[in-house]
């Protein structure tokens, strides 16, 4: 970028937030993938405005623009690959409104997604969505993945709970979509079609979100398989029976190895794996469901090992759910996390196949994830510095997604598509459907300039 381009950045948002630091480039090269890329420039807009006038300028100058939210992103969606300008919407992170008659959040996009859950808590209310990095990732990257959590699997997902936005398009126009209302058929629906853009159509500036009350009552329980399999033919079970928990994950039993070696003391080693059950609802209700829940998991050879009594308890289970990740991250220098979905019913079958992939290529692969919706995160431990591992690496992935595929599941059930699976999406979806995809990133941004390189195989739609 010039200097002149420079110069009108700072009299946009002011010198202060304007920022060509080497130190903050490297800070902002990443996200959760170990793709790197460093940007020209971070900027870190104060409104809407600053962002309109940001894009137009960078439009103009035909330079290319990553908006950025905590960089928690498991897809590479936030490295600039192209250099370019990184919107880093941190100081947009306010509670605009939170409304408990009309059960609705207006939130700019930089708040993080546990803050809003804990203002829609004070209220009585709750924001179910929950992503395990909740703590720090933000509402905006949320919508922009359509991002998910344990709670999916009863409540749904980021996308379920968006009834309006404000975003800008590359060329600096803002625009608005739905609405407050709770129904809405007034036109395209293009609230859903901007979640899980993954910031390829346009920068969002503002969420309008649902709330639901809070349930009154809650109870967890962890049960233990001795084999991986069983815990899949578990979940398969419980929804079977009729129920639908709030929250039905599983770790196996190298993640519960790691989890166990970082945070001691909360989930049993000599499991093969582990089901970890939530339930909620009515005090009276949430007791007789849970009993249900954990006799269809003991009849496909599950063990009791701890039932929650209090609230305390139960986040100390769900904290050792949330540490997966960085206990996984001390075991090998490279760890690539995946996402793949199936039917919930082909569970058992996935884990098995991720089982001998794992074998095959002699390559360490944990497994956990959101199985209730039958959501799994394949994370293979593994050595970027080692050409020879990494080439075991590729097949793995490459067979895992195969399977995936084969049993009619998807190559992300929540982390999106961004650099890290776009060279599969040709495999993934039909040619009309690419197709359609690739004209509407042209409609939205004719000169590639939002977040290039993303979705598509090719490096994007726009021209060439
Ligand atoms: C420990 C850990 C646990 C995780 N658990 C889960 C989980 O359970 N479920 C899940 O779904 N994901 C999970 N993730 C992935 C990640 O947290 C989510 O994808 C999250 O939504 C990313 O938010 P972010 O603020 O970090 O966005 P970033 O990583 O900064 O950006 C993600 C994408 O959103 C775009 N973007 C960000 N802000 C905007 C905006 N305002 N307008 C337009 N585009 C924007 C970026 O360009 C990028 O493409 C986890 C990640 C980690 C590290």
């Amino acid at each position: 970028v010039r200097k002149g381009f420079i110069r009108k950045l700072n009299g946009i948002v002011g010198a202060d937030h304007v920022s060509r630091h080497v130190e903050d480039l490297i800070c902002y090269s990443y996200d959760g993938t170990p793709y790197r890329a460093h940007p020209e420039v971070v900027v870190h807009p104060g409104s809407t405005a600053e962002v309109a006038e940001l894009l137009a300028t960078a439009a103009e100058a035909g330079v290319k623009v990553v908006a950025r939210g905590a960089g928690t992103g498991l897809s590479g969606g936030s490295v600039p690959l192209e250099g370019g300008m990184v919107l880093h919407l941190d100081r947009m992170n306010r509670l605009r409104r939170l409304d408990p008659l009309e059960m609705l959040a207006v939130v700019e996009p930089g708040m993080t997604n546990w803050d809003l859950r804990q203002a829609a808590e004070g209220q009585g209310l709750f924001y179910p969505p929950d992503p395990g990095s909740t703590k720090v990732c933000t509402l905006g990257g949320n919508v922009a993945e359509n991002a998910g959590g344990p709670h999916g699997v009863k409540y749904g997902v980021t996308g379920d709970y968006v009834i309006g936005l404000e975003g800008v398009l590359a060329s600096g126009m803002t625009f608005r979509t739905g609405g407050e209302t709770r129904r809405n058929v007034t036109g395209y629906d293009l609230t859903s079609l901007l979640v899980g853009s993954e910031g390829t159509l346009a920068v969002i500036t503002e969420i309008t979100l649902k709330l639901l009350p809070k349930p009154p009552a809650r109870l967890t329980a962890l049960l233990a398989f001795e084999k991986p399999v069983d815990a899949g033919a578990a979940v398969t079970a419980i929804s079977g029976r009729g129920i639908i928990p709030a929250a039905l994950e599983i770790m196996d039993g190298i993640t519960i190895d790691c989890v166990e070696r970082y945070r001691p003391g909360h989930l049993p080693r000599d499991a093969a794996a582990v089901l970890l059950i939530e339930v909620d609802g009515e005090a009276e209700s949430v007791r007789h469901e849970l009993q249900r829940a954990v006799k269809a998991g003991e009849a496909c050879g599950g063990r009791l090992v701890r039932s929650a009594r209090t609230p305390e308890e139960a986040e100390e289970l769900w904290e050792s759910r949330r540490s997966i990740s960085p206990a996984l991250g001390r075991i090998a220098p490279t760890r690539i996390g995946e996402d793949i979905s199936v039917p919930r019913t082909r569970v058992p079958e996935m884990l098995e196949r991720i089982q001998k992939i794992s074998i095959k290529h002699d390559l360490i692969i944990a497994v956990f994830g959101h199985a209730g919706d039958g959501n799994l995160h394949p994370n293979i431990l593994t050595d970027a510095r080692d050409p020879e591992k990494m080439g075991r690496t590729e097949a793995a992935i490459n067979e895992i997604f195969a399977a995936a595929l084969e049993m009619g599941g998807t190559l992300s059930g929540e982390h999106g598509i961004g650099k890290a699976k776009s060279r599969f999406m040709e495999g993934s979806l039909p040619a009309e459907t690419l197709a359609l995809m690739k004209g509407i990133k042209d409609v939205f941004d004719p000169g590639g300039i939002l977040n290039p390189g993303k979705i598509f195989p090719s490096g994007g739609a726009g021209p060439g």
